[in-house]
């Protein structure tokens, strides 16, 4: 290599470094999108003024091979590895045996460079030990560099009562926690998960404890963008935000979930990318959140991997 490829070289790499992109993944369990978009959300509002909103879909191909449960962690799984149930092998909360021969978004962007900080910020434990299998030799050892979870497990400082109003107050901790390590670290890729919204569904089923449950979840959404968006402004970095859901709820009481109806099958997805092409908008699927979040990143997947993946980006070119 000649000193002018060199120097070529080093004056890429400080350009690619000056526009870093990263990207926060946000799940707020089980609201179904007729009631998110009857809900005044005005931080989610914000996320879908800078990029889109578009209702999507979850559950797989009804009837065919991929069906999948509208079940949580089915969904959880399905968003973390772009694969639907009949691959990634999780078919309820238990999480009995997942294939982890279907790699994970951690995994991807692990894979690429060990040195990318990753991030997860959970009010359930499981989705890290479990889903991701952080640690695991067999799930790819260890992806996650932060966390902040398992407050489920401190029953002395969040006493568990019938009401959930311990989730919800776990929900508030992981949010301060995420706010800030977003602000301050900004991992290359990190996963928001809150709870508090599926407990209220399951409990009161659709009406105004559920309404508002949901308000209270975007306002955990405005802390993460706006740390987020100060990040980026003082940074420079250039940051996807993706807000999702994991299944909706029945129709006749918003109580329950699993099932193959329309509404249990509906979800919706909010991101601030500028780069949605037309696909976004017509009812994408849940499994086309990773195929985008690694077009943003600039990962390049395995294609023994890569050809396994059930969704495709919904971003166009950049
Ligand atoms: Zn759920």
């Amino acid at each position: 290599m000649t000193l002018m490829t060199l120097m070529t070289t080093g004056v890429g790499v400080d350009v690619a470094e000056a526009k870093e992109n990263k990207a926060v993944l946000v799940l707020l369990d089980g609201i179904p999108a007729d009631v998110l978009e009857s809900v005044p959300t005005p931080h989610i509002d914000a996320i879908s003024k800078a990029g889109g909103y578009s209702r999507a879909y979850v559950g797989g191909e009804a009837g065919g091979l991929s069906e999948s449960p509208t079940i949580s962690a089915v969904g959880y799984q399905t968003m973390l590895t772009g694969t639907w149930a009949n691959k990634h092998n999780v078919w309820g909360n238990d999480i009995k045996e997942p294939n982890y021969d279907y790699w994970d978004i951690f995994r991807m962007v692990k894979t690429q460079n060990i040195n990318l900080q990753t991030a997860i910020y959970s009010t359930w434990e499981d989705n890290r030990t479990k889903l991701l299998g952080d640690g695991l030799v067999e799930a790819g050892g260890k992806k996650v560099d932060y966390s902040f979870d398992g407050l489920e497990h401190e029953t002395e400082q969040y006493p568990h009562d019938p009401a959930s109003d311990y989730i919800r107050d776990i929900d508030a901790a992981v949010t301060t926690d995420a706010a800030q390590h977003l602000r301050t670290v900004g991992p290359t890729l990190s996963w928001l998960y809150l709870q508090y919204t599926d407990d209220i569904g399951h409990r009161f089923g659709d009406g105004g404890h559920m309404q508002k449950a949901v308000q209270k979840m975007d306002e955990r959404v405005g802390e993460v963008w706006n740390a987020v968006q100060e990040r980026s402004r003082e940074s420079g970095e250039n940051w996807l935000v993706v807000v999702t859901t994991d299944h909706g709820r029945d129709m006749e009481t918003g109580k329950h979930h699993g099932g193959q109806s329309e509404r249990e099958r509906t979800i919706w997805i909010a991101t601030n990318s500028q780069r949605l092409d037309e696909s976004f908008f017509k009812n994408p699927a849940m499994v086309d959140i990773l195929p985008s979040v690694i077009d943003h990143l600039n990962v390049s997947v395995p294609a023994s991997v890569r050809e396994q993946l059930d969704g495709q980006s919904f971003l166009s070119s950049p």
